[in-house]
């Protein structure tokens, strides 16, 4: 099926159930021995696309995926980013919307599909989930058209939709449509043909690829709930050597308007810790001074982080922090959409 001009495919293994088999006598899940891929997928033959494999030397549960793994897999694709047409990047569930959104920080000017997936069921079993969104993610990582690639951005594939990466939340521990993207419509969709929503993916530029692949992980999430006591608030926000916060507040952004709590915060500000805050809520966005409950954290300063989700928040954070940008470089970047993973509309 293949030929000199077939499109070229990396697909890297780092880890996860879907590249998993049962021990027969022990029924425990180990990772196979990823040049075998073939053994265990054989309609990959069928394909008019030159696959690539290549897997970390040590592929973990993704509850152990850390922000140097994330800066050697973007260097690993970035080493190989004229080799090939697209990536597809195998990927446990659990921590798959942290990676993607920090693969989109990471590439400046990226202009080719990487296409996370993974699998609630090892690709060796019969009732698999694995297969399917295997080849799949391969033929939206190798479609092309007029010459230039579909997709030219990070996204995740799972459970016939694709994903904006950092648009993506896990929102489901045992369906196997187990990802959502809140805000942001799907960038395709796979039934007989995979439909492309045209509107929604980001353009290609001719720019050059940069990678970034620092991360200073001096970031803290605060989640605010009914109760919460000045004792607990300010030992969070006091944390030793914590340059930012997420604050995960209700509804469109709104918090408790005890004198208490605002001054702690006000004091956090001041002692130059940047404060972004996002909604509890799985839908929607922070807007705050809608509700007199927030007007107060916009008067402080808290930087509003309208629709992003708190995967997106933090992994941005991180990105931002290691830029060792002024105070207000980072506010005025926290409020711009870098890599499409914001509405800016809807921030205030
Ligand atoms: N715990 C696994 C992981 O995230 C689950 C999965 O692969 O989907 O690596």
């Amino acid at each position: 099926m293949m030929h000199a001009a077939s499109p070229r495919v990396l697909i890297i293994y780092t880890g996860g159930t879907i590249g998993m088999v049962e021990n027969p006598v022990t029924k425990s899940l180990h990772p196979f021995d990823f040049s075998a891929l073939s053994a265990q997928v054989p309609e990959l033959a069928q394909l008019d696309v030159h696959l690539d494999t290549y897997s970390v030397s040590e592929p973990i549960d993704s509850s152990n995926m850390n922000p140097d793994l994330w800066g050697q897999l973007a260097q690993l694709i970035f080493d190989r980013y004229e080799n090939y047409d697209g990536f597809v990047v195998l990927h446990g569930s659990d921590t798959m919307a942290y990676t993607a959104s920090a693969l989109t920080f990471m590439f400046e000017n990226l202009n080719k599909p990487v296409i996370l997936t993974g699998s609630q069921l090892p690709i060796g079993m019969i009732r698999t989930d694995g297969k399917e969104n295997l080849i799949s993610a391969i033929e939206i990582a190798s479609a092309r058209q007029m010459g230039s690639p579909i997709v030219a951005e990070v996204a995740v594939y799972f459970e016939n939709q694709l994903y904006r990466g950092n648009r993506t939340h896990k929102h489901n521990a045992e369906q196997f449509e187990a990802f959502q993207s809140p805000n942001y419509p799907i960038l395709a969709e796979a039934g007989i043909r995979i439909i492309y929503n045209t509107n929604a993916l980001r353009p290609c530029n001719q720019l050059e690829l940069k990678v970034h692949t620092q991360f200073d992980t001096q970031v803290g999430v605060i989640t605010v709930f009914p109760g919460i006591t000045e004792a607990w608030f300010s030992h969070l926000l006091s944390a030793p050597g914590i340059k930012a916060f997420v604050l995960r507040t209700f509804g469109s952004g709104n918090t408790p308007s005890q004198p208490w709590f605002l001054q702690l915060l006000q004091s956090a500000i001041e002692r130059g810790i940047i404060i972004l805050n996002v909604t509890q809520c799985a839908v929607g966005q922070v807007e705050q001074g809608r509700y007199e409950t927030s007007v107060g954290l916009r008067d402080i300063g808290i930087v509003g982080g309208g629709d992003l989700t708190l995967e997106a928040a933090v992994t941005k954070l991180m990105f931002l922090l290691a830029q060792n940008l002024s105070f207000e470089e980072c506010h005025a970047q926290l409020q711009r959409s870098l890599r499409g993973e914001l509405t800016e509309s809807k921030n205030d």
